[in-house]
């Protein structure tokens, strides 16, 4: 099964660009032997998405990005 890297949502077929959350594939998809079910809330919209991905598909926002603000916050100067 292949999926998005991104949204890791599942593709039918090798494409140049994922029709779920329309980001250009640029790394390799994924080929996963079953499919993901476990689903959380994005945390911008509240969409439900799947638990790997990275963009949202419904508002395309990237998770991550948030996740390396908080992150990079150096705690020890508080
Ligand atoms: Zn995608
Ligand atoms: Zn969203």
């Amino acid at each position: 099964m292949l999926k998005c890297p991104y949204c890791y949502e599942h593709l039918d077929e090798h494409t140049n660009r994922c029709h779920h959350c329309n980001q250009f594939i640029i790394d390799d998809l994924l080929d996963v032997p079953y499919p993901s079910i476990d689903k959380k809330p994005c945390i911008f919209c509240g969409e439900k998405i799947l638990q790997e991905a990275h963009i949202c598909k419904f508002c395309h926002k990237w998770l991550d990005e948030l996740n390396q603000t908080i992150n990079n916050i150096d705690w020890d100067s508080f």
